[in-house]
């Protein structure tokens, strides 16, 4: 197996240009797992760990750009302010080592229903900048991940970076697991306020192939709030809100829990989200 280290992104570009099998290495919590396990053999290692550009984060108009290999634990010491929500999911990922080691650029290209830092990627209109020798293009997440799994990264791109709104009001993730840390999510919702305009953001993660934002809910509580007077939230309107979150996961029934659980939980931490989100507004 070849070891390319690349010293700029230039250099890293340039080799997943010539060697597009390259398989690029940032944290490795998810690579090395899978070369442990033997269910990867790459030809060859692109390590990007000595990739300045990828470490750096900066604001930008009101965004924050921040490079794919700026790690878990750096997000919650340095960005807690201006991300809340991916602060708050980037808290229960893994446990130190995991957070000190593994990036959002990771759980970016592994794309897994289960990544914890996609969700409030979602809920923040976060874009993927992708580099090549070519030139570089931003996608919106959405867009960006394709299925489970599965992205839009061409075979000579690279992640170069994400970037996020900053948070304009209380923003919120919570996941369910079969116990407090270590696990793999069996369901979770991101959840942000935008009181400018008036919206709530939701999206929920590891019940369905793919992060679902559960757009009929939005539109409906984003109605239902008194953004003038914060008022209480009608039982009702939290009620329907539940429902309506739910509705827009597509649960399974695997070893983690039954569809019919995770239905249930991710109606649970709908409501939930909102309420501590509600609580801190305005
Ligand atoms: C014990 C343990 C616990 C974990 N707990 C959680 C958890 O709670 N929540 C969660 O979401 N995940 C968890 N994970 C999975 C993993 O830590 C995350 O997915 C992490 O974000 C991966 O980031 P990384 O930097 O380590 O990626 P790597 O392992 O280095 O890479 C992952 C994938 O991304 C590609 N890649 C990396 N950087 C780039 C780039 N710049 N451009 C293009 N492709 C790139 C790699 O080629 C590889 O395919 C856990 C893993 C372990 C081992």
């Amino acid at each position: 197996m070849d070891f390319h280290r690349p010293e700029t992104l230039a250099e890293a570009l340039e080799i997943k240009a010539e060697r597009p099998a390259s398989v690029p290495l940032a944290g490795g919590t998810d690579l090395m797992v899978a070369i442990n396990f033997r269910e990867s053999r790459p030809e060859a290692i692109l390590d990007l760990t000595a990739v300045p550009e990828l470490c750096e984060w900066s604001p930008d108009d009101g965004r924050v750009r921040v490079g794919a290999g700026v790690t878990y634990t750096r997000l919650i010491e340095e960005l807690g302010d201006r991300l809340p929500g991916l602060a708050i999911a980037s808290r229960t990922v893994g446990s130190l080592q995991i957070r000190n080691r593994g990036t959002v650029g990771g759980n970016l290209a592994t794309a897994s229903p289960a990544g914890d830092g996609l969700p409030p990627l979602y809920t923040a209109d976060a874009f993927v900048e992708l580099a090549s020798v070519r030139g570089t293009r931003r996608v919106p997440v959405a867009e960006f991940v394709t299925g489970p799994k599965r992205t839009a990264i061409e075979p000579d791109e690279l992640i170069a970076a994400f970037d996020v709104a900053s948070a304009a009001g209380p923003q919120q993730f919570a996941k369910v697991g079969t116990r407090n840390a270590m696990v793999i999510a069996v369901c979770s919702v991101a959840l942000a306020l935008w009181p400018e305009e008036r919206r709530v953001a939701a999206c929920v993660g590891s019940a369905g192939p793919m992060p679902l934002v559960a757009t009929e809910a939005e539109e409906f509580i984003g109605g239902a709030l008194d953004w003038d007077g914060g008022g209480a939230i009608p039982d009702e309107a939290l009620v329907r809100f539940g429902e309506l979150v739910a509705g827009c996961a597509r649960p399974i029934d695997d070893v983690r829990g039954t569809a019919r659980y995770r239905s249930h939980a991710v109606d649970v931490l709908a409501r939930r989200t909102l309420q501590w989100t509600w609580s801190e507004y305005p």
